[in-house]
């Protein structure tokens, strides 16, 4: 196990809260680089003397992670990761987005604030181009970015509800988790900025059709990566 874990830090003087913080990090890292891969058992023994903690934080680590849907807990058996998404979960999740994204970018048009409207400008000026290599943190940076901004958008339309039910579905951590060793490509900066600069003129069925256009390419550049099924 030890090998399938990145270097731990070492818990030092760090508070428990943080020493919880930082067994979750290495573990959702350790899933994500698919180091512990999809469908395996996770040993909590054995993870805890990998980072050098004791059982407690790593399975509150766990219990975190199972509510990012990275793994599933067994009965009496303790976890194991779940699998990737297959071409038939991308399809349903990415039908769902298709659903509450548009409606969400073109409320936005309309709803946004001001300071939500130079929000959405500073975070895609915060990223101009996509990564070019396989780099895991690079992607991984580009990830965030994508999530924040899907995620900003959707508030900006002024529905809790939807806001929340976006965040539940985890589907940008599936979706590095998938693709992270695959080039992003320059085409998502470019749809990113189409929708922010119509939500920007205020230009409601604008702003849906471009997020709608994002979502499809999206869904399309995931599909060719994952299993059928
Ligand atoms: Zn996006």
């Amino acid at each position: 196990m030890s090998s399938l874990l990145p270097e731990p830090s070492g818990p030092g003087r760090l508070s428990s809260r943080m020493v919880s913080i930082d067994v979750y990090g290495q573990l959702a890292t350790a899933i994500l680089r698919n180091d512990i891969p999809p469908a395996s058992r996770v040993n909590i023994n054995a993870v805890a003397v990998s980072l050098g903690v004791s059982a407690t934080p790593v399975r509150e680590a766990l219990a975190r992670l199972e509510s990012d849907g990275l793994v599933t807990q067994l009965h009496l058996k303790g976890y194991r990761t779940t699998d990737l998404l297959t071409q038939r979960e991308i399809r349903d999740l990415w039908q769902f987005r298709m659903l509450i994204e548009p409606y969400g970018a073109g409320h936005a048009a309309t709803a946004a604030s001001p300071d939500q409207i130079a929000a959405l400008e500073h975070e895609i000026n915060s990223f101009t181009s996509a990564p070019t290599g396989s780099d895991f943190d690079s992607y991984q940076d580009f990830s965030d970015h994508d999530a924040r901004l899907h995620g900003l958008i959707l508030e900006a339309s002024g529905n809790a509800i939807i806001t929340r039910a976006f965040e539940r579905t985890h589907c940008h951590l599936h979706a590095f988790r998938l693709a992270y060793n695959s080039s992003a490509g320059s085409a998502t900066v470019d749809e990113h900025i189409a929708i922010v600069d119509h939500i920007s003129a205020r230009d409601a069925a604008g702003a849906a059709e471009a997020m709608m256009e994002h979502l499809a390419n999206s869904r399309d550049r995931l599909l060719p990566l994952a299993k059928e099924g």
